[in-house]
């Protein structure tokens, strides 16, 4: 059965101190969006792509969770050290400084939610209902959220750019109606893929352009970063595209296009399945428009 999501409001008081056993740093599902696999990277001290490598897997979208187990015999997550805790506190991902609780945005408004019927601390840190209760809004402040926002929030952007380039190319490079309906039944495919079958099915060339551009800004805040990937990956697309010969070519650089979007869409915890729908959708009213 699917989790139920609890919408929380800004000025609702939970018990949101915690208890430092690291429970939720042993298996969870933490993803990475590009900026901060970079900082990750900076803070240990290694290439993007060395860290890549050795902390994540799903093309460096998900970090690693293959360390000691816990008594819940649950792996630690691959920067979780027993003496210390997180190795990597000051440049964890937004999913970290969230827990337990999640972020959505709908209708370019965000939300903050918790999975679960229960909140999700009590099953396995019960203490922490011993501890000092806190609004939301006074957690996110004391989790020193604004950048790592800022970065899921460009990112999107990012994910809308990508797919409008999609929707152009399959709107405007006549194609035919059938070649139309084949290239949306590709993205279709692409977002019913899981985050582990959409990163197999994906070029290596492609993934690294994602999750690990060679971008040689200050990482500090993510604008510079975000607006020079944003560049990089359009004009990619770009270049694959002035390169196409074929129909056959002008429809593999479309769907590539439409891959690309929604493998950041993954990175930043987006619904895949939801936001392929939703381009289909209006690919689907462009063409019925037009005949
Ligand atoms: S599950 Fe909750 S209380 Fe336990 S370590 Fe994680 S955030 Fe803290
Ligand atoms: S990045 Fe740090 S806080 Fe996040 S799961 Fe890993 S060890 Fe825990």
């Amino acid at each position: 059965m699917l989790n139920q999501r609890q919408k929380i409001t800004a000025t609702e008081v939970l018990p949101l101190t915690c208890t430092r056993e690291g429970s939720c740093c042993h298996g969870n599902q933490v993803l990475l969006n590009p900026w901060e696999l970079a900082l990750l990277a900076s803070q240990n001290k290694l290439t993007t792509k060395d860290f890549k490598n050795t902390f994540t897997e799903d093309g460096g979208i998900r970090l690693k969770f293959n360390g000691k187990e816990n008594k819940y015999l649950k792996k630690s997550c691959s920067l979780y050290s027993e003496e210390i805790g997180c190795s990597s506190h000051e440049n964890r991902p937004l999913a970290c400084r969230l827990f337990p609780i999640g972020r959505q945005i709908q209708e370019n408004k965000s939300a903050y939610f918790f999975e679960g019927e229960q909140f999700p601390c009590f099953k396995e840190c019960p203490n922490v209902t011993n501890l000092k209760s806190l609004k939301l809004e006074d957690y996110l402040k004391g989790q020193k959220i604004n950048n790592h926002e800022y970065a899921q929030d460009a990112y999107l952007e990012v994910t809308q750019n990508l797919a409008d380039i999609a929707l152009t190319l399959l709107l405007d490079t006549n194609l035919t109606n059938e070649e139309q309906r084949e290239t949306i039944q590709n993205w279709k495919d692409l977002g019913g893929f899981s985050l582990e079958k959409l990163t197999q099915n994906t070029a290596e060339e492609i993934i690294n352009i994602i999750t690990i551009p060679e971008i040689n800004v200050n990482l500090s805040s993510p604008n510079q970063f975000i607006e020079a990937h944003n560049e990089m990956l359009q004009l990619y697309i770009q270049k694959k595209y002035n390169k196409s010969q074929t129909k056959k070519e002008i429809i593999n650089t479309c769907i590539k296009a439409m891959e690309m979007s929604l493998l950041i869409s993954a990175a930043i915890g987006a619904n895949i399945l939801e936001l392929s729908e939703h381009w289909i959708k209006t690919a689907l009213f462009h063409i019925d428009k037009k005949n």
